[in-house]
């Protein structure tokens, strides 16, 4: 790591400027005389600067090492010997810092035997301010520190007071041997060398270390950034009532409470508990995050291939893993209901690759239909208003955009009302009411309420308005047809009511690209279930686009049917990605 700064301690101290307040260097302002050795006598610095700047010329500099005279000065203001080796411009190949400070030491106490004690007159050295003394203590703290860690890669830092920094580098420019190295990665390459010999295959680098050891050099302690473990893999969800991630209770806020047994859930399991908790086992870290490529709602399963993620474990005692074994001790703890398959290593980028794409997926959809009269037809086929509030303009917070919003409608749809005839129940409806409904219906609407049942209704249908009418369910043929159709069906998607809490209200343009393998089966209750895969665009809302969500899914299967649909149950089949 010679020469070269480590990014991340820099970056601290750029972004910690607290520390500033703990600076107090002392050997900052320059209460020594500079011209001690070159200046005639009776010159002092303030006038000597006065000369230079009258004359317009730079002022004279004290001698710089590897001068003699420049090794003199320094030996005199006290300067340690890993500091003389460091800025004495004398170091040989394979010399130790302190090696290569001693040879300056003696050559100068050899010409000047009265600078023998010099180290004792001024015990603080003023270039680190003795800390290369304790560069041994440091190594063992490090040491101490990353035990219980298992890894392969160390990176080592150091936080130094700024002005700290600052002095030591205006100081070693104006005396030092040009080409110097600084003082604070100096300091960490003296520690390294200490430690490279005590690691057994642990290397010293300088980026993607697994430990970040960053050293303190005001209190003498050491802070450990342990990176994450990041493990990639494919979930099947085999079981519905599963949400992907932790979703904390709603009454307690994950606090725990009576409500949630006191884990602070809402949901006892989790696709991200699922995995998550025997790998933080396995890797004995203190927290896990899941990410994973989309997701599915909690009562969807997941099948085909499964779903690409990537989990994060933070703080991991161990690094090493056998994937398959890992695998099994994932599908063992979930016990059939998630399924984890391609696991392997994983890094912090793919994090990113794996939240940013946009996956095309493969839906299988259930359904059964009922009658739909002309007035729900009205509702699921009226044109989608597109006056609309600029979302943008009404909102003066920058809104983040999402992912897969990038072809959206940037703007609020407005309440469209619907012009629908006034009707009145069906017979049908009416003879399935129990007396005291008719009764409280016949009130509400002024008339007799005494009676028969059967004499309530004809009462009833004889003052309402008609009930609207009905089409006739479509024929097998008919939703086959229909549904095979599909293929390349553009929708336009207003946000459905259901998930309004959490994305904005938008009409977003959705394809899908591909239905196919309709089949119609009768159930047990002698109703026709119809079942199909489609293949669409990500970010489709797809129970959606069978039912309609009341007008705010156009076109939709009800719709193209002339038939309420109501979806019994959706699977995600295989994401077209990775
Ligand atoms: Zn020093
Ligand atoms: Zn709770």
């Amino acid at each position: 790591m010679a020469g070269k700064e480590p990014d991340t301690a820099e970056d601290i101290d750029d972004d910690d400027d607290d520390w500033m307040k703990y600076a107090n260097t002392g050997f900052g302002e320059t209460d020594y005389s500079l011209w001690d050795d070159v200046a005639p006598v009776e010159e002092d610095e303030e006038h000597a600067v006065e000369v230079a700047m009258q004359l317009g010329t730079h002022v004279e500099e004290i001698p710089r090492a590897p001068s003699a005279a420049g090794h003199k000065y320094l030996v005199r203001q006290g300067t340690c010997d890993a500091c003389l080796g460091r800025v004495g411009g004398k170091r040989m190949y394979g010399q130790s810092l302190e090696e290569a400070g001693l040879g300056v030491r003696t050559s100068v106490v050899d010409q000047d035997p009265h600078l023998e004690n010099a180290r004792e007159e001024a015990p603080l050295c003023p270039f680190c301010e003795n800390l290369f003394e304790e560069v041994d203590l440091l190594a063992d703290l490090i040491q101490e520190a990353i035990a219980p860690y298992d890894l392969s890669r160390l990176q080592l830092g150091a936080r130094f007071p700024k002005d700290q920094m600052e002095t030591e580098e205006d100081m070693r420019k104006r005396l030092g041997a040009g080409g110097s190295d600084p003082l604070k990665s100096s300091l960490v390459e003296q520690i390294g060398a200490r430690l490279k010999d005590r690691l057994e295959g642990v290397a010293l680098v300088n980026d993607k270390p697994d430990i970040l050891a960053l050293i303190d050099v005001l209190t003498l302690t050491v802070e450990l950034d342990i990176r994450a473990v990041y493990v990639y893999g494919r979930y099947r969800k085999l079981e519905r009532g599963i949400p992907q991630t932790r979703w904390p209770c709603r009454a307690c806020k994950g606090r725990g409470c009576e409500r949630c047994d006191e884990t602070g859930l809402q949901y006892k399991r989790s696709v991200q508990d699922l995995v998550g908790n025997p790998m933080l086992e396995v890797f004995e870290g203190t927290e896990h995050a899941f990410h994973g490529m989309g997701r599915e709602d909690i009562d969807v399963r997941c099948l085909g291939r499964g779903r690409p993620f990537v989990l994060e474990i933070k703080e991991p005692k161990k690094r090493a893993f056998n994937a398959e074994k890992l695998a099994e001790i994932i599908n063992q703890a979930a016990n059939g209901s998630v399924e984890v398959s391609s696991i392997r290593a994983s890094s912090r980028s793919e994090v990113v690759r794996i939240k940013d794409t946009p996956a095309e997926k493969s839906y299988t959809i259930r359904f059964t239909i009922e009658p739909m009269n002309e007035a729900e037809y009205a509702v699921l086929t009226a044109p989608v208003d597109m006056t609309k509030e600029d979302v943008q303009q009404r909102s003066k917070k920058r809104r983040r955009q999402r992912r897969g919003d990038k072809n959206a409608d940037r703007t609020k749809p407005l309440e469209a009302p619907i012009d629908v005839p006034a009707t009145g129940p069906s017979e049908a409806e009416l003879k399935a009411m129990k007396k005291p409904e008719l009764v409280a219906l016949a009130e509400q609407h002024g008339l007799a309420k005494n009676g028969k049942k059967d004499e309530l209704v004809a009462r009833i249908l004889a003052a309402l308005p008609p009930a609207p009418a009905e089409f006739e369910l479509p024929d097998d043929a008919t939703i086959l047809r229909v549904i095979e159709g599909m293929n390349g069906l553009k929708l336009a998607q207003r946000t459905p009511e259901r998930v309004a809490h959490r994305r904005s209200d938008l009409i977003r343009k959705r394809t899908v690209f591909e239905a196919h393998t309709p089949f119609i089966e009768v159930n047990e209750q002698g109703q026709r279930e119809i079942e199909f895969t489609l293949r669409c665009e990500s970010g489709t809302y797809v129970k959606e686009t069978v039912h309609g969500d009341s007008g705010r899914t156009q076109p939709c299967v009800a719709a193209l049917i002339k038939a309420k649909c109501n979806v019994l149950w959706l699977d995600v089949g295989d994401i077209h990605a990775d």
